[in-house]
């Protein structure tokens, strides 16, 4: 099989999420907000087929749900709370990767014999690790809604361990084989833009080419051709270099380089590190470096780009994987480890990949963990003082209607920007650390194609763009899981995934956010599909993409909260705060634990995983 990709033999996390560019290393929306006006219809859109067809993105029920925890609709709670009389060892909050981790070693810990119920406020299991799916010319094709990549563990870890014990095995994943005709040309694994003979740039009107100017192979030729001045294009080539030698780099979290790069922001520490201009860093690289932290370089700590791979290195020469959904794969294994039921069949990749779930199974008594779906939970209190408190009251909203629970622990794992509303008694220390947590939006558009034979003929399968909506996205190979064709050649279907970051260089960090937000709300369906048909339509118009013929549908997932965005200090401190990632893990209060991949400041599905047997612990030791 071709890979693009087998040229390199040290490809990072950071390469894959963040950007192949970088080789050295309100005010709250108020309540009348314009996203008010946005209908239920004008936010969804269509949904694709099958389970997850009801859950893409934050749903406007859900985000319609969670608003009314944000403008305090349930303070005081009211008098009609129907109490369902039942009483877990454990809940959860938050069924994402975090939260059903966090019910499987609950299990696993307390040997089945403990109760334990996770709350969840879509409609299925997954959080950001979920996936759309499309049925095309009669094939089944699917992209991941957030959450993508998969990194083979070294062996003999903690992950890799865990993986096992879900049946995940690397030697699992094969891919979609050339099919057709037609003479192969080099197609990827991931989204990602990756450079080589099959990728491409594209300039648009934004460089003085209103016709569309796409350049072949850019990295190769040294990006000539490039309708740049030539110092902007020195200086480009420069951030492919390493950094310069002065710059201090992180070898271990904690040292002095770590602690360096979360002193600065990673736009400063780009200029430093390869003396290029601000401006270079925001027209080509931002958001895409960055892009793993939901924001542009200019506000985040420069460590969030490099953490991952310092934190969590992994067996590189097998190359990151991809589940046809993404990390919904992971989920779903999880899921079938800890109760079988649900994804009836084998427990195996392609059967667990396949399954359709049994929503029966998710929340049946006598089990011992239990998964209630489209629960938003709303408070989570003890009965009186934490430290003596015998339980915790759970409320949580279903349908409309207030339901509670009683629990004698808690692990919070739905994110840092519910958990600082609903714990009502977050101790003062807490709710500071909590205050710390930005989260930035993304939207992630999924547009299937009928076929890809425009990109084809012109020898391409990725690309990359400066100006417009996202920044890139490629054809990829699908793993060969059951349902899924086989094959890949021009007559295929194909997804072709948008990432759209929301970044406004120069604004503080905690503004762009919410601007971005309110952008995200406010946009109907419609009008970003039209950008989306638009953006395409500008650079492939005239090479024969026409959007009514080739485009068979669009998804949009909004999430609204995608991306812990860490700005410089989150990571170790600064003269005014303590790191407050590891002071929330440290810091369990009473009953309660925290867990989500948001406390270790990398948005990685390994960190929901670690932080969640680290919050079982913290409450199992409780007893
Ligand atoms: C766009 C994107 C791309 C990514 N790509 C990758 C990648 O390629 N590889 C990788 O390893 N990681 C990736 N990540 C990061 C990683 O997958 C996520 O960090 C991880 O899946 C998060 O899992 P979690 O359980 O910690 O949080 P979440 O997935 O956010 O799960 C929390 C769940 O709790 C729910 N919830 C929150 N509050 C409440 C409440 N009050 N009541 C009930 N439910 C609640 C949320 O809606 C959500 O469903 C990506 C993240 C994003 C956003």
């Amino acid at each position: 099989m071709a890979s693009k990709k087998s040229d390199r033999d040290t490809i990072t996390r950071r390469d894959y999420l963040n950007s192949t560019l970088v080789a050295s290393g309100s005010v709250l929306l108020g309540a009348a907000g314009p996203m008010q006006l946005l209908a239920r219809e004008e936010w969804n859109g269509y949904g694709g087929v099958g389970d997850y067809s009801s859950s893409n993105g934050n749903t406007w029920e859900v985000m319609s749900d969670g608003h009314k925890i944000r403008d305090h609709v349930f303070e005081p709670l009211p008098a009609d709370i129907t109490d369902t009389n039942e009483t877990f060892d454990c809940v959860v909050v938050g069924g994402g990767i975090s939260g059903l981790s966090a019910g499987l070693f609950y299990s696993r810990k307390t040997n089945g014999k403990k109760s334990c119920l996770i709350l969840e406020n879509h409609a299925i299991f997954g959080g950001e690790a979920r996936r759309n799916e499309f049925e095309v010319g009669g094939e089944r094709v699917m992209a991941h809604q957030g959450s993508a990549m998969y990194f083979p563990c070294l062996p003999g870890t903690f992950l890799s361990e865990f993986y096992r014990s879900i049946y995940i095995r690397n030697e699992d994943f094969q891919y979609q084989e050339w099919t057709g005709k037609q003479p192969e040309i080099p197609v990827g694994l991931t989204p990602y833009f990756g450079g080589g003979p099959a990728s491409a740039f594209f300039f648009g009107p934004k460089f003085q080419k209103p016709e569309g100017m796409l350049l072949k192979d850019p990295w190769s030729r040294n990006l000539e051709g490039v309708p740049i001045s030539a110092t902007m294009r020195e200086e480009w080539l420069r951030v492919r270099q390493p950094a310069a030698a002065d710059t201090p780099v992180a070898k271990e979290h904690g040292d002095a380089g770590s602690r360096y790069m979360d002193s600065v922001t990673l736009e400063e520490y780009l200029m430093r590190a390869h003396g290029v201009s601000r401006e270079t860093v925001r027209t080509f690289l931002s958001p895409v470096a960055g892009g793993g932290s939901g924001l542009g370089a200019d506000a985040l700590s420069a460590y969030a780009e490099f953490a991952a791979d310092v934190l969590l290195p992994w067996d590189y020469s097998k190359q990151a994987q991809m589940f046809p959904g993404g990390n919904a794969g992971v989920a779903r294994h999880i899921v079938k480890a800890m109760l079988p039921g649900v994804l009836p069949g084998e427990a195996s990749m392609t059967g667990i990949a396949a399954a359709k779930v049994n929503f029966q199974a998710l929340d049946r008594v006598r089990q011992p963990v239990r998964i209630r779906l489209r629960s938003t939970v709303v408070s989570v209190r003890h009965e009186g003082e934490p430290e003596r408190a015998e339980a915790v009251k759970i409320v949580y909203l279903r349908n409309g209607k207030l339901y509670s629970v009683r629990a004698r622990s808690v692990v919070v794992a739905g994110g840092s920007w519910t958990a600082k509303h609903i714990v009502k008694d977050l101790p003062s220390d807490q709710a500071a650390a909590y205050a710390l947590f930005h989260r930035a939006p993304c939207l992630m558009a999924n547009v299937a194609l009928k076929n890809w034979r425009f990109l084809y003929k012109l020898g391409i399968s990725e690309f990359q763009w400066f100006e417009g909506i996202g920044n890139y996205t490629a054809i990829r190979r699908l793993a060969k899981l059951d349902g899924i064709a086989p094959g890949i050649s021009p007559d295929s279907p194909v997804v072709l995934t948008f990432k759209i970051l929301f970044s406004s260089p120069g604004l503080p960090l905690e503004q762009q956010v919410i601007k971005g937000r309110t952008e995200l709300y406010s946009t109907p369906f419609r009008v970003y599909e039209k950008r989306l048909r638009d953006q395409q339509t500008m650079m492939f118009g005239a090479h024969g993409f026409d959007a009514r013929r080739d485009i068979a549908a669009i998804i949009l997932n909004r999430w609204g909260h995608a991306y812990l965005a860490p700005q410089p200090g989150f990571f170790f401190g600064n003269e005014k705060h303590s790191a407050p990632g590891d002071f929330l893990r440290s810091h369990p209060y009473g009953r309660i634990a925290f867990a989500n991949s948001d406390l270790a400041g990398i948005m990685d599905h390994r960190m929901s995983i670690m932080e969640a047997d680290r919050a079982t612990d913290q409450v199992i030791g409780r007893g």
